[in-house]
């Protein structure tokens, strides 16, 4: 595995792949690998020739009073497990060298943004798509892959993309959990003991919509209350959204339709710790 730092030099590395017209599949991350990263790696290898994994924490999508500076990292770790791999390409650039100190050029996808986690984090998506963006004019990947776990994330890159024409592939890949349904996270580390114990409740809710689907409700709130009822078993939850949305536009849904798809969605925080999870839906 090839360690680069700066864009020039992964720049430099690529290139040759790039005139053989090899494929190239990109994986951002944070870092601190867990199992729901390493899927995303293995899906890229197998389908692409080369994959370049990134490990940035990116400044621009933390809020004033978000985890930025206490984010959890182990570097080493990370490369041990990318290098079991057998990723090609390990991008991990400083800040300065992603933003210079004159930074002022964003990418801002509209209404897609202020949706769901949005409205809690209100300049989050924009952090995230500048990033994006400016890794894929790096990296000029053939493919991108995401999580379903940031379905947000995913549906604000896609539509990036479509909008500016990016020629780039995003490939959705599905939620990897814990034993017990927790969604896995790099945030989970934070959680103590007993919210640990009572984290899997969040996955539980959104199968609860599934079954209530599936027995032929199509009325959104009582779906909701029905998930709110399961949340409630978790004391110590403190819930930031629970909603049902189109799986497009995000925008929240009355009836389900069999022809609309639809994403159940929620975050809320154990302590300071906020975790998400969703699942997709068909009426
Ligand atoms: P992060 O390091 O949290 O920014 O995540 C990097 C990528 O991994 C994003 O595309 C996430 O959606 C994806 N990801 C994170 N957790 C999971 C998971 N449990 N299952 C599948 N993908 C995940």
């Amino acid at each position: 595995m090839q360690v680069l730092r700066t864009p020039q030099a992964l720049n430099r590395r690529l290139e040759p792949h790039r005139n053989k017209k090899n494929s190239v599949g990109f994986v951002p991350t944070m870092g601190f690998l867990h199992e729901g990263h390493l899927s995303l790696v293995r899906r890229s290898k197998k389908e692409n020739d080369i994959t370049v994994v990134s490990i940035f924490i990116n400044p621009l999508q933390f809020g004033p009073k978000e985890d930025l500076n206490r984010y959890p990292r182990n570097i080493k770790r990370d490369k041990s497990l990318l290098k079991k791999e057998n990723t090609e390409f390990l991008f991990i650039p400083e800040t300065r060298d992603v933003y210079a100190e004159d930074f002022q050029t964003t990418a801002k996808v509209g209404y897609l943004s202020g949706r769901l986690c949005g409205r809690s984090r209100p300049t989050h998506f924009q952090g995230v798509a500048t990033v994006v963006l400016k890794f894929l004019n790096m990296i000029k990947p053939s493919s991108l892959y995401l999580g379903q776990k940031d379905y947000q994330q995913f549906r604000v890159i896609e539509k990036m993309v479509e909008d500016l024409n990016l020629a780039v592939h995003v490939k959705m890949h599905p939620i990897v959990r814990e034993k017990d349904g927790l969604a896995m996270s790099s945030r989970n580390v934070y959680l103590n003991k007993k919210d640990r114990a009572q984290a899997p409740v969040l996955y539980q809710a959104l199968k609860a919509a599934v079954r209530a689907v599936k027995t032929g409700e199509r009325n959104t709130s009582r779906i909701k209350a029905g998930m709110r009822q399961v949340l409630k078993k978790a004391g110590t939850l403190r819930l930031d959204y629970l909603e049902i949305v189109d799986a497009r536009n995000l925008a929240p849904v009355v009836t389900l339709d069999k022809n609309v798809r639809v994403v159940a969605a929620l975050a809320g925080f154990f302590g300071p710790t906020r975790l998400i999870d969703n699942i997709l839906i068909k009426a």
